[in-house]
Parts: C-alpha cells; sequence; structure tokens
C-alpha cells in the first residue's frame, strides 16, 4: 500500500489529492458514525469500527518525510488494512 509521498508536496495546494474524483463522507456510509483519525502520511483517514470502514478525510501536503513517525505509520497502516476502503 504506497499511498503517500509519490509526489513532491505542492506548498501553494492544501488539497494536492484529486479530492474532486471521492465522494464526500462526513461519516460511515452505514451508520455516519466517526470513531477517530489515523494521519498516514499525508493523507488523513477516518474510520468506523463497527463496519470496518475507512475514508479518507483529508490531505495534509504539509506532512513531509521529516514530520512522519515511521512507527506511527507502521501502526497506522496495520490498523488500517483491516478495514474496507469506501472514499471511492
Ligand atoms: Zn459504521
Amino acid at each position: 500500500m504506497v499511498i503517500y509521498l509519490a509526489m513532491a508536496a505542492r506548498s501553494d495546494n492544501v488539497i494536492a489529492f484529486p479530492l474532486h474524483r471521492r465522494r464526500e463522507l462526513q461519516g460511515c456510509p452505514h451508520c455516519g458514525r466517526r470513531d477517530d483519525v489515523w494521519q498516514i502520511g499525508r493523507l488523513l483517514w477516518a474510520y468506523c469500527e463497527v463496519h470496518e470502514v475507512r475514508w479518507v478525510v483529508a490531505d495534509d501536503a504539509g506532512v513531509t518525510r521529516a514530520t512522519i513517525n515511521r512507527n506511527e505509520l507502521k501502526k497506522g497502516l496495520e490498523f488500517l488494512s483491516t478495514f474496507a476502503e469506501v472514499t471511492r
């Protein structure tokens, strides 16, 4: 799952992720809940534990390699990999 830092961050565009290509999700499509968020690279993922789904809520172009905690990233990836992505 390579979803971060594939391209250089554009400082003039906070939302570099193609947000127009995804559905806007404020909460779980099944129950509307949002348990918490995980920062994975520059993407902020929200998830619903009950329905095991996750979706992107933000793309933080300000996150660089230097600000990424590798242990946190690994933990986040392992955690989120158990959820189905519903962003697209
Ligand atoms: Zn749910």
